[in-house]
């Protein structure tokens, strides 16, 4: 079609002369009109406001959105004749959530949504955004599905969260990350999926490159080895010091933030000292690693929906769950930190030294199950859990100026919940309602089909 018009143009301004007049008519005249779209504005009614989880709530008020963007919040319910300028208040949508809890959309800070097939990268984007999540930070996932799916979601043409991918995790050959380990002889994996395998300060330092020129929003290390995993290397550090300094000086000077997947005590606080914004998991974190973090202001994304998840597959396992192999099986029964008592319990070690937590979830649940966890078992006020999953979240992803409150200007992310989770955290569970950059996914009694 755009060559058609341009041969068109072509043939008319020949006909008219190849004066630049004549071929701009020619080409207002046969260029397609490109009419700018009506906006579209949604007037949220909200019985209780969160407008920012670090202020009082507000009873009886509204979010005005125009497109993907917040215009105003104000107090009482307003009907569309408070917008002006012209708009016909038949042209604006108003959702009721007037016996509703509404607030800013909430933030998952460690998911994996393209791990895997594009089929199950789609289910996930899905999955996660009617969970709630509005943002979610991709902990590492196929490349070739995670970018052009992040980008095609904010593009609007796909159902999902805002997404900020990492690509390849990059881990030591043979490390936790590197997914060719005891499948020589059944399947190789992808090549992607090894992609993040790198050794030596050298090797490191291209692979943290190579993730940035491919997309990377933030770069995520397998910084110790891993729980789910057959590779009998302990639950410690995997890179030496100077590979960890390398690859954070490396994504550091490129702008990129750094995650570290870090389980033993000795490997969270490597990774620390070498500068990492967040330790991912830190289930045996100790005092001293604590105060450390507290010292270098790393935050903690404690994911205790990792272990959840991990120990009701291996105790009662459903149909369709993700495989899990005897050995890890026997390494996770055989571990304190993942059974149900031991939940949390790195949770209670960073507050006690005023470490920033942070709230991922892994692979599985939302980040209401997250919150329920991270104040059932880990000791936080349903108020901070609130607080960390909007404001601490947009802080670590760096993206406060665009979400984690509801104000002119941020974007439309709006959840809303069945119940307070002020007074009761399992309220954030209950999901009724998901605006994700101005786009309504579901509503009470619809949900996309
Ligand atoms: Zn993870």
């Amino acid at each position: 079609m755009k060559h058609k018009t341009i041969a068109l143009a072509v043939a008319a301004a020949a006909l008219l002369g190849a004066s630049g007049v004549a071929l701009a008519q020619a080409d207002s005249v046969l260029a397609p009109k490109s009419e700018k779209p009506a906006d579209r504005w949604t007037i949220i009614h909200a019985g209780t406001l969160m407008a920012d989880a670090g202020k009082p709530v507000m009873r009886n008020a509204s979010v005005i959105v125009k497109n993907d963007k917040v215009e105003a919040v104000r107090d009482g319910f307003v009907g569309p004749d408070a917008i002006g300028n012209g708009v016909a208040p038949a042209g604006v949508a108003v959702v009721e959530l007037r016996d509703k809890f509404v607030m800013a959309g909430l933030i998952d800070a460690h998911v994996h949504v393209g791990f895997g097939s594009w089929i199950a990268a789609l289910q996930n984007a899905r999955e996660k955004v009617f969970g709630g999540a509005t943002t979610v930070r991709d902990a590492g996932s196929t490349p070739e599905v995670i970018f052009p799916l992040r980008d095609a979601i904010n593009r609007g043409l796909v159902v999902g969260p805002r997404i900020l991918a990492s690509g390849s995790p990059l881990t030591t050959t043979g490390g936790h990350g590197d997914f060719r380990n005891g499948n020589f002889q059944a399947s190789l994996a992808p090549p992607a999926f090894s992609s993040g395998v790198c050794d030596g300060v050298g090797e490191c330092e291209k692979v943290t490159r190579r993730q940035i020129q491919l997309g990377a929003d933030q770069i995520k290390i397998i910084d110790t080895a891993g729980v789910v995993d057959d590779s009998y290397t302990g639950l410690d550090q995997q890179f030496t010091d100077a590979e960890l300094h390398a690859i954070v000086d490396a994504a550091h000077l490129m702008k990129r933030k750094v995650m570290a997947h870090a389980i033993g005590a000795e490997g969270v606080k490597a990774a620390v000292r070498a500068g990492v914004d967040s330790i991912e998991h830190g289930n045996y974190l100790d005092d001293e690693g604590a105060k450390l973090m507290k010292a270098h202001g790393t935050y903690l994304v404690p994911t205790l929906e990792a272990p959840t998840d991990v120990l009701r597959r291996v105790r009662n396992p459903r149909p369709g769950d993700r495989p899990i192999s005897d050995n890890t099986r026997r390494k996770v029964l055989g571990m304190p930190e993942a059974q149900p008592e031991g939940i949390g319990r790195q949770v209670k070690v960073a507050l006690r030294n005023g470490v920033t937590i942070a709230v991922g979830t892994d692979f599985g649940g939302t980040p209401g199950d997250e919150m329920v966890l991270l104040v059932r078992n880990g000791g936080m006020t349903p108020a901070a859990a609130l607080r960390a999953v909007t404001l601490t979240n947009a802080e670590l992803l760096g993206i406060s100026d665009k979400v984690g409150t509801l104000a002119p200007g941020k974007s439309a992310d709006v959840v809303a919940f069945d119940g307070n989770p002020l007074d009761e955290i399992e309220a954030s569970t209950r999901v009724v309602y998901v605006m994700s950059q101005g786009h309504q996914f579901k509503a009470p009694g619809y949900q996309l089909p």
